[in-house]
């Protein structure tokens, strides 16, 4: 839909889409900008430029508006204090994590908090109206803007004022008249100075007129009246009409505290202790000139290099000022805005990684780091947490129950920044040899290499981190893909009637309604269908074996083998009840496990999927490392712990509003649930969930847990495979089967070194005696050394390296024409040691180095004595057979 076309129609009739209440009362006048021409509604009749373009613009910067001040935690007790006074009801910011919707990963307005997508549309869900919420919104678009604009924020709290227009809530009249009041009355803003712009609002197949108010050029809020649905000409209206009035809680901290930038008014006391850290004074002329410039010019230009320089010229800031003021102040801002941006994040269970939403994470701290080790900065980061959260906690007091958590995640991510500088180093000095990367290639390197862009700034392998980088990736990880659905001829048939959501009747006799393929449908099935990472059952209908068992839509489609029932038999139907069973217990251990894995490891941890079948499952949990042996064992026993405590599994069926209310956003562990009544499964308070599973009655049902492997398999996903029941029992009996066999297996090694051993020992004693024997020209083979003469070789296990040293530099000793080489195993190689009399015809060096040749390894020595060997062990017999050969001929 074309916004423009939508606008150029609305305010062609201003009566009927713009002129509230309040504009008549007062006696506002509509104008058209003599710039740009927009509609807008001001109580100064000389007026003849809108906000944007008007002379008074961010002119509130050094000289605010209001007689009151207040910061950005002060700001929100003002506007909380008006909107409760006018009968709203004050909502708890819903979390970041937008795990509520599977097309967005962070909650990026007000709005999204009460939206809900059932198949293709959106519909809304108030839990209050009229209502007013301080959301937190992350939006990473703007990221290259942010400490350097004075106004962006990767994260910022979008005050959100609610209505549906019933006998509770209200619609266009009260909404501009209370958005008036809060400006004028609560902050104490002059009414003339408030103006309103026409514009409107398009998405999601819905449309409407809003009206953005203003303050001197600066946008405080916006009221959005979605109204319409339709193509614009063809249009009717909502059955649900909604006002969505966003307005920036930092905009209003800013316009009545009119420092330099609005972080200066929203971080607390952290900009103090970064200040001292810099040491340079925030309340600066040159600071105040600066960022008025970069205010005015934000808007008129694409590239932010472009208008950074501008601003540098037009405010008059030298060489020094830039390089010792605005470019740490920009950095210092940055750090905060950042930080500010992951406690909200981790607090609400999300990882940075480099998969899906953690990218942005992983970007934003290792933008920090680059700041933090660019700027040469002595930073506590736990220190600045804690300012934070300090700072932040009576508004969102959820952030001081995570704080230590925050700190941890964001030690360990730090670490591995710094450990993968080396590999970074070395890339970006590829890059600098190639050239300026194009923006495709920078978000390559971060993609697959973890280079942000600032690091290769930071090491001068690219002059400027290029404007649309950041919108670039933002929009790569937005949202995920949605899955192809196979089309089945399923046209008109009714839903099915789900058994095993009600009595679960094991055997049952149901109506066969369609049949196509070798896929039936019944009327209603006792057969669990595919679902939620649950395996389907298994059984027979009509005698016939059922395979598979998927839900498409409302309708259960079993694929049988063997054979098919006719359209409008009646069957009879039995579910494969043991396998159920199985399926049924390793469905509950996911939830018990998921739990108990929360516990041992931290509140960061969430499934991210999971997967039930009969005999295995496994469930992926959100973790940052992987998992060593300690913390495997404290997860099994924990979960072995909630069985043996015989908890019951409850399952209530709550409207979805109610079960978010009261539980919180906990429950969608398996995602979203696109019904209106939710199905949760409760464990006591341990583990409450929404799930569509089948469920064991109570805990001690399971019997037993045991984890039997875990796997890092991505970047802030570990895998943990399991089996519970029968299945853990069998188990357990294998792995004791298993041990015993190879503590039997140690005990006859044992006794064979030691035999060895021995041999070795009393080997050493007859080394005398064997060599009076050669001399005498007698056979020593049943001790395993073959002769010729006085040429003797040996590879008996029985002679180790003494024997070999001794008896071979001792025969030579005594006979200069006897020669012995011995071949034997010392630890992992195997040697070959050779002595040749001088008379004896042998030449050892060469022996030797064939020898190790074989073997994969190297030899040396001379014509007496030398010796060599390798680690190719496959190859013993060969070198013995070639040994012998050389030396016996
Ligand atoms: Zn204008
Ligand atoms: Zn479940």
């Amino acid at each position: 839909m074309d916004k423009n076309q939508i606008l150029k129609e609305f305010s062609s009739d201003p009566e009927k889409y713009y002129n509230v209440k309040l504009f008549q009362e007062q006696g506002f006048v509509r104008k058209s900008c003599s710039k740009c021409g927009r509609f807008f509604w001001t109580l100064d009749a000389d007026r003849t430029l809108c906000p944007d373009d008007g002379i008074d613009t961010y002119s509130f910067i050094g000289e605010p508006p209001t007689t009151k001040r207040f910061d950005y935690t002060q700001a929100w007790k003002q506007v909380e204090e008006f909107f409760v006074k006018n009968n709203h009801t004050s909502v708890s910011r819903y979390p970041v994590v937008c795990r509520w919707r599977d097309d967005l990963y962070f909650t990026i307005a007000s709005i999204v908090d009460f939206q809900r997508i059932m198949g293709s549309k959106v519909v809304f869900e108030f839990p209050a109206n009229p209502l007013v919420v301080p959301q937190t919104c992350l939006r990473f678009k703007d990221l290259e803007n942010v400490g350097v604009t004075g106004r962006h924020f990767s994260s910022f709290c979008m005050i959100g004022q609610h209505s549906v227009p019933n006998n509770q809530g209200y619609w266009k009249d009260e909404c501009v008249d209370l958005d008036y009041r809060l400006l004028t009355d609560q902050f104490g803003i002059k009414k003339e100075e408030v103006v309103f712009v026409e514009d409107v609002w398009a998405g999601g197949g819905s449309f409407g007129p809003s009206l953005e108010y203003f303050v001197r050029g600066l946008e405080l809020g916006n009221a959005v009246f979605t109204e319409f649905q339709g193509e614009l000409g063809q249009h009717t209206t909502l059955d649900q009409r909604v006002i969505d009035m966003g307005a920036g809680l930092e905009r209003f901290a800013w316009i009545t505290m009119g420092t330099p930038t609005a972080y200066d008014c929203c971080f607390g006391p952290i900009n103090e202790k970064l200040y001292n850290t810099i040491g340079i004074d925030s309340d600066s002329e040159v600071l105040r000139k600066y960022f008025t410039e970069i205010a005015k010019e934000i808007d008129h230009y694409d590239d932010l290099n472009e208008v950074r320089r501008l601003a540098i010229k037009n405010a008059g800031i030298t060489d020094s000022q830039l390089t010792k003021m605005i470019t740490p102040m920009e950095g210092m801002y940055l750090i905060a805005d950042h930080l500010r941006t992951l406690i909200f994040a981790i607090t609400d269970g999300a990882l940075p990684s480099n998969v899906g939403g953690g990218y942005n994470l992983r970007m934003m701290l290792r933008r920090i780091n680059a700041t933090v080790s660019k700027l040469n900065l002595k930073l506590d980061i736990d220190d600045l947490i804690d300012s934070h959260i300090d700072y932040l906690k009576d508004t969102y007091p959820e952030l001081d129950e995570k704080r230590e958590d925050v700190k941890k995640i964001l030690k360990i991510e730090s670490a591995r920044y710094e450990e993968s500088k080396g590999h970074m180093k070395k890339k970006a000095e590829k890059i600098r040899e190639k050239g300026t990367p194009t923006v495709d290639e920078l978000i390559t390197f971060y993609e697959s290499d973890g280079i942000t862009p600032e690091y290769l700034k930071e090491v001068d392998a690219i002059s400027e981190v290029p404007s649309s980088f950041y919108s670039k990736l933002s929009d790569l990880h937005q949202s995920e893909k949605k899955k192809a659905i196979t089309e089945l001829p399923l046209e008109q048939l009714p839903e099915t009637e789900t058994l095993f959501y009600k009595d679960d009747p094991m055997e049952f006799e149901a109506k066969v309604i369609k049949v196509f393929d070798d896929q039936v449908v019944l009327d209603k099935t006792s057969f669990y269908a595919r679902g939620g990472g649950q395996e389907p059952d298994h059984g027979s209908i009509a005698g016939f074996e059922v395979v598979n068992v998927d839900k498409h839509a409302d309708i259960i489609v079993h694929k049988l083998k063997g054979g098919i029932p006719n359209e409008g038999d009646t069957v009879q139907c039995k579910v494969d009840v043991t396998r159920r069973s199985n399926i049924t217990k390793n469905h509950t251990s996911t939830h018990i496990i998921n739990t108990s894995a929360r516990s041992v490891l931290g509140s960061w941890v969430w499934q991210h999927s999971a997967f039930k079948d009969d005999d295995h499952a496994r469930l992926d949990i959100t973790h940052h490392s992987s998992l060593n042996d300690e913390q495997v064992k404290q997860i099994e026993d924990a979960a072995n712990k909630m069985i043996k405590d015989n908890y019951p599994v409850k399952i209530e069926y709550f409207d979805r509003g109610t079960a978010e209310q009261q539980y919180g956003f906990r429950i969608y562990q398996g995602g979203v649930v696109p019904v209106k009544s939710v199905r949760i499964v409760s464990i006591e308070d341990k583990d409450i969930e929404a799930c569509g599973g089948t469920h064991v009655k109570k805990t001690g049902d399971i019997e037993l847990i045991k984890i039997t492997k875990t796997k890092r398999i991505q970047d802030g996903v570990v895998r943990l495979e399991f089996v519970s029941g029968p299945n853990a029992f069998e188990y357990v009996k294998e792995q004791e089967e298993e041990s015993k066999k190879k503590e039997q297996q140690a005990i006859e090694k044992q006794q064979l070194e030691k035999q060895r051993e021995e041999n070795k020992d009393k080997a050493r004693e007859k080394i005398p005696v064997f060599i009076e024997k050669i001399l005498a020209g007698e056979s020593l083979d049943s001790e395993e050394i073959n002769s010729k003469g006085k040429l003797c070789f040996t590879s008996s296990d029985n002679y180790d390296d003494y024997f070999n040293q001794n008896f071979g530099k001792k025969l030579v000793a005594k006979d200069d024409s006897a020669a012995f080489c011995g071949i034997f195993e010392a630890g992992p190689t195997i040697r070959v040691m050779i002595f040749a009399g001088e008379k004896s015809g042998v030449n050892a060096g060469e022996i030797a180095k064939e020898i190790a040749s074989i073997l994969g390894g190297s030899g040396g020595g001379d014509t007496k004595f030398a010796q060599g060997g390798g680690k190719d062990t496959s190859k013993k017999d060969v070198a013995i057979q070639k040994a012998k050969s050389m030396i016996l001929g």
